[in-house]
Formats: structure tokens, C-alpha cells, sequence
């Protein structure tokens, strides 16, 4: 896979040597100032992210999986309480919401966006759980429902007003999973105006992997919230519960964001906008170029009330095994997000999920796959990605469609 005509499912290096001397330079002045945790580096990134995404406040993070740990447990998520989210996303979700000391409860996805879906949101909460004292409790647990986390996977928004009507009708805080959304855009017809991720529920958790939208050049996560209370409680929870040095209100955990790379992704913000577009352009020319395969192939989703940034491009094949081998031959790189759901998972089999609980799920799992989606990809890549995909799926044409 190292020849020069081989086309990565993500390319790291290119974006990186076009920003090399700007990236050096935040190296050396962290080095210079020994400005190592906290500080200027990190404040800026912060207001700058926070402004990004439309919201109030931002507090940055170790990573993904802590900014959301930090997120529910602020907005108040208790042990012993439920969280209700979805099984098809990655495991990440799920350990927030355990670690927070809650449980994670599954609905099913919307078989066109692979999103939450409200219908199932709002059965499981009308059927499967009961209000009892005051509180909503749920069937298969026997506890408090407390709040809900939807997912923008794949770079695209989760239907946001019904999801929050629902919340509101059942008084469940809301907790965005924005960790592959970094500007992502939903309609809100409610407010008549488009809104970016991480502004729309009481607080949102991002991850700054290397490999998302916004990457770090390593670790970094952040919230997001309008809720300066909730802010404030995170800036404590990420720093062994100190308001001031060695003055300890609560017991908290170290969930810093470093300032190198807060600096670094200053840096890379500013790019953010143009990257995403490009992502944006690349769907689009795919949807076209794929268009004429539709029957042997099923391209992504969007709703006019979204506009999504594609951290994955995701189809849909009849016979994926075959599919990925054909792509691997012509030197093509694919990814699969995610073989198993969540509720299939060894690391959740306690729960006592299963199969045939999540159909849509379910049925989506073995057939999705990622196409290459990077900024920098060439028309002439795009090109050769689609004839590749065009023979593989023609060639496996002739099973129905049905099972898609
Ligand atoms: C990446 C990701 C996370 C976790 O982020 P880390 O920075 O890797 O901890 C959480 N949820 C989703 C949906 C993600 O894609």
C-alpha cells in the first residue's frame, strides 16, 4: 500500500507539510515559554472553537471520550441513572456514559441518515419505560432515564428539533456526541435558523483524533455548551476539581487539553471551513458519479435540513468482503464504521441485548462501507475511487437489491 498511486482511505501527511512551518512555530514557542499546560495557547483555541461552533463557551479536553464523560456527568448525569443513545456508533459513546456511572440504553437509527431515529427515541420512552414518582424509569433496567445522546455520526446532524421536543415532553437533558461533526449545520425549523453542531444541545462533546474533521497532532478533545455553570463545572472536572490550585471542591480527573496542541489546532481552525467544503464538494461529486449505479449501490443521505461535513463517506454494497477486496487490488483504501454494534459487542453482552433488537442497525452493519473522504483528495483519485467501485458493484450486480 506504499506506492504512490495507491489512493489511503485517509491522508494525514499531505495537510500536515502544506502547514509545516506554522505547526513548527507553535512548537517553539511552547518550548520557549515552557507554556506547557493551560494558558494563553489553550484560552485562544477555546474562544476561537467556542465562536466556531456557534456557542458560549468552550473548555478543551484530553480527548473525545473524556470531553463527553465531563459533559454528562456536568449536566448531571448520576450513577445509577440510564442514558438512551444508539448502537451504531463507536464504543467511545458507550464507555462515556458507563464511566459517567450510568448505563447506555440503545434505540435504532434511521435507516437513510444510519442517525437516531425520534420514532424509535420516542416508543422506547412512551413503551419501554414507565413514570413512576416523578421519574421515568426504565423497564429493562429499572433506572432513572435521565438523559439522551445523540450521535451526528458521520458528519452528519441528528434530527435535532424532534429529538429536543421529545426531551423536553419527557424532561431529559440532551447531550450532543459532536465527536464527528465539527461543523456540521442543521435547520432548526423550530427556530427558523441553521444552527452548528455543539450549540444545539445543553452541552456537546467533540474529539480532535488526528483522523476527525479537526485532527490534533495527537490527543485533544473539547465541550460546548451556552450553560455557563456546566462550563464552569468541566473546568474543575478536568482539573482534579479545582477551581484554584490545590483547593479541591470536588474529586475530579486529569482531562487537560495540551497547550501544544491547542496551539496546533489554532492552526488548523482556521482551515477548518475550506476543508469541510472540500469534503462537501468531493460527496457531492461522488453522489454523482455514483448516481448511475443505484440500484448496486446506495450512497448517503441527507435531508435538505442538513448540511453535513463527511467525516465518512458511507455506502451501502450488496457483497462488502468482495467489495473491499476489489478496491484493495486497485491499490484503493476502504474502512468499515462499524463491523458490530454496540449492543452485539463482547464488552456490553451484560446488558442482554439481543440480536434482532435493532433491525435497521442490524441490517445496515454488514453491508456499510467507508469510501476514501480527505480534503486534499485529487478529481483524478475521485475518479479512478469511482471506476473501481462502479466494476466491483456491477460485477456483483445481480443480487437484489432488497437486502441492502
Ligand atoms: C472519535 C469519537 C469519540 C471519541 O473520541 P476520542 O478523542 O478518540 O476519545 C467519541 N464518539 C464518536 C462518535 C467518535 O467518533
Amino acid at each position: 500500500m506504499n506506492s504512490p498511486n495507491n489512493i489511503p482511505f485517509l491522508d494525514l501527511v499531505t495537510p500536515h507539510i502544506e502547514l509545516e512551518q506554522e505547526l513548527t512555530e507553535v512548537f517553539q514557542e511552547v518550548l520557549r515559554t515552557a507554556g506547557f499546560i493551560g494558558g494563553p495557547l489553550v484560552e485562544d483555541f477555546e474562544k476561537s472553537f467556542a465562536k466556531f461552533c456557534g456557542a458560549e463557551h468552550c473548555v478543551g479536553a484530553a480527548n473525545g471520550t473524556d470531553a463527553l464523560r465531563f459533559a454528562l456527568i456536568a449536566a448531571g448525569v448520576k450513577a445509577g441513572d440510564a442514558a438512551v443513545t444508539v448502537p451504531n456508533t463507536f464504543i467511545a459513546t458507550g464507555e462515556a456514559i458507563s464511566q459517567a456511572g450510568a448505563v447506555p440504553e440503545f434505540v435504532d437509527i434511521d435507516e437513510k441518515t444510519y442517525n437516531m431515529d425520534p420514532a424509535a427515541l420516542h416508543r422506547y420512552l412512551s413503551e419501554r419505560c414507565e413514570n413512576t414518582g416523578g421519574k421515568l424509569i426504565s423497564l429493562r433496567s429499572g433506572r432513572p432515564v435521565t438523559a439522551i445522546v445523540p450521535v451526528h455520526l458521520y458528519g452528519q446532524m441528528a434530527d435535532m428539533d424532534a429529538i429536543l421536543a421529545i426531551a423536553e415532553q419527557y424532561n431529559l437533558i440532551v447531550i450532543e456526541d459532536a465527536c464527528q461533526a465539527h461543523g456540521a449545520k442543521y435547520f432548526s425549523r423550530k427556530a427558523n435558523t441553521w444552527k452548528t453542531a455543539g450549540s444545539v444541545g445543553r452541552v456537546a462533546a467533540f474529539s480532535f483524533y488526528p483522523g476527525k474533521n479537526l485532527g490534533a497532532c495527537g490527543e485533544a478533545g473539547a465541550i460546548t455548551t451556552n450553560d455557563a455553570r456546566i462550563a464552569q463545572t468541566i473546568r474543575m472536572l478536568r482539573d482534579h476539581g479545582q477551581a484554584k490550585k490545590y483547593f479541591h471542591d470536588i474529586e475530579g480527573y486529569n482531562g487537560r487539553l495540551d497547550a501544544l496542541q491547542a496551539g496546533l489546532l489554532t492552526v488548523k481552525l482556521k482551515r477548518l471551513a475550506n476543508w469541510n467544503a472540500q469534503r462537501r464538494e468531493l460527496a457531492s461529486n461522488y453522489n454523482r458519479l455514483l448516481a448511475s449505479e443505484v440500484a448496486n449501490i446506495i450512497t448517503p443521505f441527507e435531508f435538505s435540513w442538513s448540511e453535513a461535513v463527511y467525516h465518512l463517506y458511507v455506502v451501502r454494497v450488496e457483497n462488502r468482503t468482495e467489495f473491499q477486496e476489489d478496491l484493495a487490488q486497485a491499490g484503493i483504501g476502504t474502512g468499515i464504521h462499524y463491523p458490530v454494534p454496540l449492543h452485539q459487542q463482547k464488552a456490553y453482552a451484560h446488558l442482554g441485548y439481543e440480536t434482532g433488537d435493532f433491525p435497521v442497525t442490524e441490517n445496515a452493519a454488514p453491508h456499510i462501507v467507508s469510501l476514501p473522504m480527505f480534503p486534499q483528495m485529487t478529481a483524478e483519485q475521485q475518479q479512478r475511487v469511482v471506476n473501481s467501485v462502479k466494476a466491483s458493484v456491477s460485477r456483483s450486480a445481480v443480487a437484489a437489491t432488497a437486502t441492502l
